[in-house]
């Protein structure tokens, strides 16, 4: 049977890089092979590199992005603690609930769908809380917002605070910098811009936030202690804890050599000027931007579906015509607007050409 190529320009996954798909076709290691633990403590250096931190506990997490976000509440808060929330879209809103599933007692600071967060409001919601959670590209929304500015600000008023920002959508497309930004607890998801297939959350700890961790967190699977006795072999030998994502961490490990060799501060500019383009491309063609002017990410453009376009009919026309996959919206905006994806390996001016010619011919 014939193998179905697709253009993937929604919200992710994304086409993965050219050497994370070829690393998939080596053959199969052990997960104590040791030179696959050379590999794997390689991807963790490389990983260090692209989050913009020297914190040792920095690995990949066997499970999509939210198996970090679950990993985040479930080893770094205890019932009854104090998490705010800033919610500004669907991923806020998730944090919302997993942290209530941990014991967490959550405020919630609400914000517009297409709105960033704002820092002072977050600050205002509670005077000591243990932890200050936010997203800082908002996938459902197509909103970037300034983790650094909110990560300093808590610190500033609070050193014990921890921060935990979702970077799923930011890593390897736009600046995070955990240590510059003082930020403790950060996930990430292999299929947006680091151009992997979706399977590992890269994940990082700060020493403050390690200190703080709860000793036997309510899950086997996600306690960082137990999994960094196999990740860590710098204390001697390597625990078994479960049987790690050989070929995928391999995949990883291969696109992140792609992405330092190309220059981080590239890859990022290479995002930049794709979403730009494209932002431009899409409203000489009439239509309108839906994110927040001077918040917009260049990885994620959210689109308004003009009036009297059915939404779900243009994406079929793509999907089935010029095999492009684009994205509807999220939530109350799911046929009013579309969400494209330009990361990774398509943050390129080709594929933007591509879509918007598509997308013209479609709605047309
Ligand atoms: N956070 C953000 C900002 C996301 O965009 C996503 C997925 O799209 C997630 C968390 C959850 O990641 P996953 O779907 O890989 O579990």
């Amino acid at each position: 049977m014939a193998l179905i190529d697709r253009t993937l320009l929604g919200p992710g996954p994304s086409n993965p890089y050219p050497e994370a798909t070829a690393a998939l076709s080596a053959p199969l290691l052990g997960h104590l092979d040791p030179e696959f633990l050379r590999v794997l403590d390689d991807t963790c250096a490389r990983l260090r590199r692209v989050w913009g931190t020297a914190n040792e506990r920095t690995l990949p997490l066997s499970g999509t992005g939210s198996i970090g976000m679950e990993a985040a509440f479930a080893n770094f808060v205890r019932p009854g603690d104090v998490v705010v929330v800033a919610v500004n879209g669907l991923f806020g809103e998730r944090m919302v609930d997993v942290a209530g599933r941990y014991g967490a007692d959550v405020v919630r600071v609400d914000h517009d769908w297409g709105t960033p967060i704002d820092v002072e409001r977050v600050l205002a919601a509670h005077p000591e809380p243990s932890l200050v959670a936010a997203v800082h590209a908002e996938t459902s929304t197509g909103v970037l917002s300034d983790i650094r500015a909110l990560s300093l600000a808590v610190h500033k008023r609070d050193q014990r605070a921890l921060v935990l920002a979702d970077c799923v959508t930011s890593l390897a497309g736009v600046e995070v910098a955990i240590d510059a930004w003082d930020v403790d607890l950060a996930y990430a998801g292999t299929q947006k811009c680091l151009g992997v297939a979706p399977g590992l959350a890269p994940f990082t700890v700060s020493p403050r936030a390690w200190d703080r961790r709860v000793k036997r967190p309510p899950t086997w699977y996600l306690d960082l202690n137990l999994i960094g006795a196999y990740v860590d072999g710098s204390s001697g030998g390597r625990t078994y804890h479960h049987t790690a994502p050989v070929a995928m961490i391999t995949s990883l490990h291969a696109a992140l050599g792609r992405i330092l060799e190309e220059g981080l501060e590239q890859v990022w500019e290479r995002h930049r000027a794709a979403g730009a383009l494209l932002q431009e491309g899409l409203v000489e063609q009439g239509l309108r931007l839906f994110a927040a002017e001077g918040h917009r990410l260049p990885e994620l453009t959210t689109v308004r579906v003009p009036d009297g376009v059915d939404s779900a009919r243009v994406r079929q026309i793509l999907l089935t015509e010029y095999g492009i996959e684009i994205g509807a919206g999220a939530g109350a905006f799911a046929s009013s607007v579309w969400r494209i994806g330009l990361m990774g390996h398509n943050a390129r001016p080709d594929r933007v050409e591509l879509v918007l010619a598509a997308l013209r011919a479609a709605i047309a």
